[in-house]
């Protein structure tokens, strides 16, 4: 077999047949904006590349049934960012989104490849967990759905298998009375990464009573977290009081951050904490549905 040093499939099954030919050795290029600096500093070897950029509708953004969202891997983090669909279906997820980097970032990066690059300080993958995404995964023996939750495995590292392709990251549509937010603590400057970010979700019942949590942490750790103690602290708990200590004890709990130029181990865990505060007590006031995310910097 004549493996191309650089492939331009136009469909996922020629991209998983590069991939089969290259023995694993092969890299899929998206957006670039990951891939060509790990190979400039010599991370990847030089094996084949298969360039996803041709492969027809991969980067489309269309609505699933019941109110949710289905997103092609290579729809770049601008089309989202500005796409009316995800503004009105899940405007958290566009604003968060718009949070990344600069717009010529995120006019070349790609949400597949933001996922697949697994850095635990990005800021997609702890508002997609609060929002039970998953994502659907093509390899040899077909396609599978798999929830966003077991998807990271380590630093720059998750479930996909060398010939496993991202095709798609489904995002479903939130109960009625949900609220939802992004905390991005970035004390550098406004287009860095997060320092730590911490995304939340509160289903609340009409009782005011919270029925469902989520709450998960990005760069806190080797990959992003999901923290199920203080979820299961929050559930139940009446919205006007949160038992937001515990929660943020069990927040300590669950990280384990990696010191890196954007903080130490100690300076983390506590913005971990004081972010993780500031999110619940904002959700809690807000009137009505607080799809928002917020900017937090010159902290
Ligand atoms: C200067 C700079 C600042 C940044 N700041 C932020 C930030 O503030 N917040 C943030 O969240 N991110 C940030 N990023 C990261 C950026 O979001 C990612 O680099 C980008 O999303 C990767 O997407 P891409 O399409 O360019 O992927 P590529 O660079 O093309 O690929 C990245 C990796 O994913 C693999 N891959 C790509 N697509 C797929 C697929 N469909 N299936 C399987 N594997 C795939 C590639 O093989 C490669 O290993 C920053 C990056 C840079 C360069």
């Amino acid at each position: 077999v004549t493996v191309a040093a650089y492939a331009r499939p136009t469909t996922i099954e020629e991209a998983i047949r590069e991939l089969v030919a290259a023995d694993g050795e092969a890299h899929l290029l998206a957006g670039g904006t990951s891939l060509t600096l790990l190979r400039r500093q010599g991370f990847l070897g030089d094996g084949p590349v298969v360039d996803l950029g041709r492969v027809a509708g991969l980067d489309r953004i269309e609505p699933a049934p019941g109110g949710g969202l289905a997103i092609g891997a290579t729809a770049t983090l601008r089309a989202i960012e500005t796409s009316a669909l995800v503004r009105e279906r899940a405007p958290v997820l566009a604003e968060t989104i718009g949070r990344v980097a600069t717009v010529r970032i995120r006019n070349q990066a790609t949400l597949g490849g933001n996922l697949a690059h697994a850095d635990p300080a990005q800021d997609p993958p702890p508002i997609l967990l609060v929002l039970d995404a998953e994502a659907e995964v093509a390899g040899v023996t077909g396609t599978r759905r798999v929830s966003l939750d077991g998807f990271f495995v380590d630093v720059f590292e998750t479930i996909l298998g060398p010939t496993d392709i991202l095709v798609r990251i489904h995002v479903p549509s939130l109960p009625p009375g949900s609220r939802i937010g992004y905390e991005k603590f970035l004390p550098r400057t406004a287009d860095d990464y997060a320092t730590v970010s911490v995304a939340a979700r509160l289903d609340v019942a009409a009782d005011r009573t919270v029925a469902g949590a989520r709450l998960a942490l990005g760069s806190v750790a080797a990959t992003p977290v999901r923290v199920p103690a203080a979820e299961a602290l929050l559930e139940g708990a009446r919205l006007a009081d949160l038992p937001v200590e515990a929660v943020v004890a069990a927040v300590l709990d669950a990280i384990d951050p990696i010191g890196d130029v954007r903080g130490s181990v100690e300076y983390k865990r506590a913005m971990a904490a004081v972010w993780t505060g500031r999110l619940l007590r904002r959700l809690a006031r807000a009137d009505g549905p607080a799809n928002a995310s917020s900017e937090a910097t010159g902290q």
